[in-house]
């Protein structure tokens, strides 16, 4: 597929991604879906007006009636599309810099299109072949406003009255128009930064991981809160902070979230992405659970496939009881109801719930043409230098070794730039320098056998 990466169409505008394409999406879109009836909405980014009237445009082309929801953050579409339409089109290109813009598709049951399905839109769009309604068949744009009735149906489901001060971080995405009022309703006393939306992200950059948000843990000692929050672009993801500002490992967040899952249901599937770390197996397996390893980017899928009572990615929660979409909304809406319940500040409940594990990873410089010979001899050297250590190996997007004692070595190529990447987690620094010194040494070596052609 040449349009659709991990996570939708997205690029930089002009380059990658143009109101051309966004019309043409939208036609296709108008002519696959199985319905009349299609939703669209978009982040605060500079270009997503002009992305998203193209966008419109097609979708009428073919017949199809428009529902437009305005600027709201990625997860208020997934469950407008569910409440009101057949499809769903979100104009955002999440996290990536102010420069990018792109487009989200999203069946009427509120998941992302699964992979064969945006294999098929793309054929669509190359192939040209779109309906074309007549003039008497042209449909309107009607503008709904769903913003209160999602924010009603997320308390509902959270179901908890809190009076914890939170600071809240918006990064100037589309997650402030939501966040700060939900978390008010809530109870909470609200502080919050960079929540007023502007396209050029003037606070931070849109995407939470720890070296953009880094700030956060002072301002939280500062003011004195007992859980920080923060979202990226669109605000399907979700980092956080506890009351004495650390920034909570994004495994931590899901072993959390997973072991409450499992704890409720007395067992259960939890599916997860193949980078996260032996945290959530080791909380999972204690309360009766499992867990499933699947690749990046596809946690619907994993849900539908295993029938999980949870999903996720680093950042990224599935609650499938409210919704089988990333959700950070219903995230923090649980996370306050956890420490409220379990009385005790965030930090303690971690210490006391979740083991540490201690992770490093680092690229191995390869071009392209090499990635396969290259992971296929690391490889070999590591079932042959790991043995019986081994108790099971994972062959998503690369490899991971899983070992008896927790710890894992994960190798897998980059999927956009000249680099195979080694990640090894154990539960002590001395195992885990040990085993990425053995791991980062034989893919280095691989590489440098390979390229020498010895
Ligand atoms: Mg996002």
């Amino acid at each position: 597929m040449k349009l659709f990466g991990t996570a939708g169409i997205r690029g930089t505008l002009w380059k990658k991604v143009t109101p051309e394409l966004a019309m043409n999406i939208g036609k296709a879109m108008g002519t696959y879906i199985d319905g009349e009836t299609v939703a669209v909405a978009r982040d605060g980014r500079t270009s997503s007006v002009m992305l998203q009237s193209a966008l419109i445009s097609g979708l009428l082309s073919t017949g199809t009636e428009v529902i437009d929801f305005g600027l709201i953050p990625t997860p208020t579409l997934a469950w407008g599309t569910r409440r009101h339409a057949d499809g769903g089109v979100m104009i955002t290109a999440s996290h990536n810099p102010p420069t990018d813009n792109g487009i989200k598709v999203f069946n009427g049951d509120g998941t992302e299109f699964y992979v064969e399905q945006e294999g098929e839109l793309e054929e669509l769009v190359f192939s040209g072949n779109f309906r074309k309604a007549q003039w008497d068949e042209i449909k309107t744009v009607k503008a709904m406003d769903i913003i209160d009735d999602y924010m009603g149906a997320v308390l509902d489901f959270v179901n908890h009255e809190t009076s914890l001060k939170v600071l809240y971080d918006g990064a100037n995405g589309a997650g402030s128009v939501l966040a700060p009022y939900l978390l008010r309703e809530m109870g909470a006393r609200v502080i919050s930064v960079n929540a007023h939306v502007d396209g050029h992200f003037p606070g931070r950059k849109p995407e939470p991981r720890y070296e953009n948000i880094a700030y956060l843990g002072e301002l939280a000692r500062t003011l004195g809160v007992d859980l920080v929050i923060a979202q990226d672009g669109d605000a399907d993801r979700i980092a956080v902070f506890d009351e004495k500002g650390q920034y909570v490992n994004e495994d931590t967040l899901i072993a959390l979230f997973a072991k409450l899952y499992v704890e409720e249901h007395g067992g259960g599937t939890v599916v997860v992405s193949i980078d996260t770390g032996s945290r959530i197996d080791h909380v999972v397996e204690k309360a009766g659970g499992r867990v499933v390893r699947i690749p990046l980017g596809q946690p619907h899928d994993g849900i539908k496939k295993y029938g999980a009572i949870f999903a996720a990615e680093p950042w990224k929660l599935v609650h499938p009881k409210f919704g089988p979409w990333i959700d950070s909304f219903v995230t923090m809406g649980l996370l306050i109801k956890l420490i409220d319940e379990r009385g005790k500040p965030l930090s303690q409940i971690i210490q006391e719930e979740i083991p540490t594990y201690y992770l490093t990873k680092k690229n191995v410089k390869c071009p392209d043409e090499f990635k396969k010979a290259v992971l296929e001899r690391a490889y070999k050297a590591l079932e042959e230098k790991l043995g019986g250590a081994v108790k099971e190996v994972l062959t998503i997007s690369g490899y991971r070794f899983q070992l008896k004692d927790g710890s894992w070595i994960l190798v897998r190529p980059s999927g956009t730039e000249p680099k195979i990447r080694v990640v090894v987690e154990a539960p002590s620094e001395k195992k885990r320098d040990e085993l990425f010194e053995l791991a980062y040494g034989t893919v280095r070596k691989a590489a440098e056998d390979a390229m020498k052609g010895a």
